[in-house]
This record gives structure tokens, C-alpha cells and sequence, in this order.
């Protein structure tokens, strides 16, 4: 089968490895059918950090079970599953708590699990999922394929999207400004109106992000960014700035943009990836400024977004504006690095 490698900065590509097996009574393989190329994956492709040895990369996918270990009660196979970002047992202490990304028993994609065994990238052709009855999500029936993509957003942008608003503390008649127009911003104003926010602020200075941001509900766009975009959110609400601000950057530049639009006493929801940010912990003080947020438990969250995906009152896959075939996912990371495309979806 394929799979993608990261060779080293900027130098990726799809190539023949070993197909995945089962491995152990809990795992499932999956034929991936659609996966994606994230934000995050930017970092390790331009060198944030320089890799050191070839790499499978790729956490974001959906697909078809294909065989089941002998433990395995969820799902079976024939099933169209969602994996979340990062696999779990949905059943330890951390997992009780909604914190699955801190599985006592879980890990990542591309590195080995906790048996020692390498659990696959997602962007490639087929998947050996470890704890498959905790990490995997199966849907009702076979969806139809125009679903897919709104699908797969299930895998990280939206529920990061939405792990930034609760975190924050979002809910009916919140005031919101989201700072960063990628796909998990944009999510973020999606989550953010879904439950319920009065108004939501995207801060975006593109226009076909800004569309996206319409679509999804927000009420005003601010193109602005820094102080003056700061600024111009705390215009936009009273002078004061919005209760809850959602930071999907990760950037010194986008938290402090994050901080200055927030209200005295209100609320940063942080997602994006930190780095290089700084906290001004006494501004923070003296403004009773919080922030919250961090890695979100995907996992946590599939199953409460999951028939709003269905049912087509949400449709999170818009923010995909671009789909390849999975052997040009050298083109979609070049589009994603040069911003032509907000997310690119690999058809498998
Ligand atoms: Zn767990």
C-alpha cells in the first residue's frame, strides 16, 4: 500500500510501505477513504523543527473497517468510521474526563502506540488502528459520498474549532471574535454560532476566507490584524471587547491580538499550536483575562457534533476548497504552504 513520508523540509511523497495487519485483539485496520492535509502538518514540512529521519505523517481520516481484532465490540467490519487526530481508549480516568488526548493508553498517528507497534499516518492508503472500540466513531449507515468531507472535518478542525468555544466558555448570547482565518478558525465561528453566540467577529483579511466566515455565520468581519484589528473588535463591542476570543494561530503575534480583544473579564480559548507565545501574566491579572484550552480531545466531542454533521445543519466541510487524488499530495501541501488552498482533502 501508500503512504505519505516526510523526508525532510518541503520533500514529501507518496510511497509503497508494508500494508498495515492487525496486530492486537484491539485493533482495527481501515481502508482509508478520504484524508487531509492540517495545519499542523505545515510545521514539520517547512522545518519547524527540521525532522531527522523520514516520517509518516497525516492524522486526519475516514474510512471503511476492514477487519477487526478478537476484542473489538464497536465497530465491524464494513463500517464508515471517523478517526479522531489522536487514538484513545475512551475508557480510562482521563478519558472519563473528556481529556482523551491524555489517554493513559493512547498516543498519535505515525509513532508507535503503547505495545510498541508503529500505529499508521492517515494520509495514506490503509490504517492499523490501535483501541479501535475506544478511538473510532462509526456513523448510523453508509454515508453519501457528498457527506464525506463534512465527515472527515470530525477528525480535528471542527471539534478543535469547538474545543476552543467551550473552552472559552461560549454559549447562548456570547459576544466572540475569532483571531485566525485557517480551517480551524473558520470552524471555530461555525462552533462558536452553533452554540449559540449573539455575535461572532471573524478577523480575516482574505476574501475567500471571509466568504467562509459568512457562511458560517459570522456577523462582522474584521480585515484588520494587531492592535489596530484588536481595536477594531473592541469597537465593535462596546468599546470593551468581546466575552470569549477563540486563538487558532498559535503565534506571539495572534495570542497577543487574541488578548487585546478580549473584555475585562472575559475569556481566550486557545487552539492553535503555541510557538514562540508569550503571556503578559500581569495585564492578564489586572484585566481578570483567562485563558484556556490546549491539544483538543477530538474524540470527546465526535459524537455530540456528529448528527448535526449528518442531518446537514452544519456543513464544516466547506472549508475544504480544494480535493487531489493521493498521489498529487506533494501539490496539496505546496498549496497549503503558499496559502493558495485553506485545506486541502486527499482522495483516496
Ligand atoms: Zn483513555
Amino acid at each position: 500500500m501508500r503512504a505519505t513520508i516526510l523526508h525532510t523540509t518541503r520533500d514529501i511523497r507518496l510511497e509503497d510501505v508494508d500494508t498495515p495487519q492487525l496486530i492486537d485483539d484491539g485493533d482495527a485496520v481501515v481502508r482509508v477513504v478520504a484524508s487531509c492535509i492540517c495545519g499542523s502538518d505545515l510545521w514539520p514540512y517547512r522545518g519547524l523543527p527540521e525532522i531527522d529521519e523520514p516520517r509518516h505523517i497525516g492524522h486526519e481520516f475516514v474510512g471503511i473497517v476492514e477487519s477487526v481484532g478478537s476484542t473489538v465490540q464497536t465497530v465491524q467490519p464494513g463500517a464508515f468510521v471517523i478517526a479522531p487526530f489522536a487514538f484513545s481508549d475512551n475508557t480510562c480516568p482521563m478519558c472519563e474526563r473528556g481529556v482523551h488526548t491524555s489517554c493513559v493508553n493512547g498516543g498519535y498517528w505515525g509513532s508507535d502506540d503503547r505495545n510498541g507497534h508503529f500505529a499508521d499516518g492517515g494520509q495514506g492508503e490503509i490504517v492499523r488502528v490501535p483501541l479501535a472500540d475506544g478511538t473510532l466513531v462509526a456513523t448510523p449507515e453508509q454515508p453519501d459520498e457528498a457527506l464525506i468531507p463534512h465527515l472527515l472535518t470530525l477528525s480535528d478542525v471542527f471539534p478543535t474549532g469547538h474545543h476552543a468555544a467551550v473552552s472559552a466558555g461560549v454559549g447562548p448570547g456570547s459576544t466572540v471574535a475569532v483571531v485566525g482565518d485557517g480551517a480551524v478558525g473558520l470552524s471555530a465561528v461555525l462552533a462558536a454560532k452553533r452554540l449559540g453566540a449573539a455575535r461572532v467577529v471573524a478577523m480575516s483579511s482574505h476574501e475567500d476566507r471571509q466568504r467562509i466566515a459568512r457562511e458560517f455565520g459570522a456577523d462582522e468581519i474584521v480585515a484588520e490584524r494587531g492592535k489596530p484589528g484588536a481595536a477594531a473588535v473592541r469597537e465593535i463591542f462596546d468599546g470593551l471587547g468581546a466575552d470569549q476570543v477563540l486563538e487558532c494561530v498559535g503565534t506571539a503575534d495572534s495570542m497577543k491580538q487574541a488578548m487585546l480583544s478580549t473584555r475585562p473579564g472575559g475569556r481566550v480559548g486557545y487552539v492553535g499550536v503555541p510557538h514562540g507565545v508569550e503571556l503578559n501574566i500581569p495585564a492578564m491579572f489586572g484585566r481578570n483575562v483567562g485563558l484556556v484550552g490546549g491539544v483538543a480531545p477530538a474524540r470527546a466531542y465526535i459524537e455530540e457534533l456528529l448528527p448535526d454533521v449528518l442531518d446537514g445543519t452544519v456543513t464544516p466541510g466547506l472549508v475544504f476548497d480544494q480535493t487531489l487524488p493521493l498521489d498529487q499530495v506533494a501539490d496539496g501541501y505546496r498549496a497549503m504552504d503558499e496559502r493558495t488552498s485553506i485545506k486541502t482533502m486527499l482522495s483516496v
